[in-house]
């Protein structure tokens, strides 16, 4: 597996949910890899794109406010990335290291 961004070499991805994104990203410049490019098992890449696709769950879209009291949910999104990221660190392990980027609304 040969991932390309705008870096000569890639040494660190970043886990980090955005709408309308894929999770996986150059933690150097940002760039966004498509997941489908990445050596993960089906099963993996399938739990990455229903967290993402969870992300802001607790921000009402209407007001473009945070829902009040959903802070918990922000939280357990968080957790749930920090175990993602350990699985996808593990099934690349000595390719790349692999940092995660909690959301931070509230
Ligand atoms: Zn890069």
């Amino acid at each position: 597996m040969t991932l390309v961004c705008d870096c000569k070499e890639i040494k660190q991805l970043k886990i980090e949910a955005d709408m309308g994104a894929d999770p996986i990203w150059c933690a150097t410049c940002h760039y966004n890899f498509d997941l489908e490019d990445i050596d993960l098992s089906g099963s993996l890449k399938k739990d990455l794109f229903s967290w993402v696709n969870d992300y802001a769950s607790w921000v009402d879209w209407t007001t473009e406010t945070l829902i009040e009291g959903q802070e918990k949910i922000e939280m357990l999104h968080n957790e749930r990335g920090e175990v993602l990221t350990k699985l996808v660190q593990q099934a690349l392990d000595g390719q790349y290291k692999v940092l995660f980027s909690p959301s931070e609304m509230y």
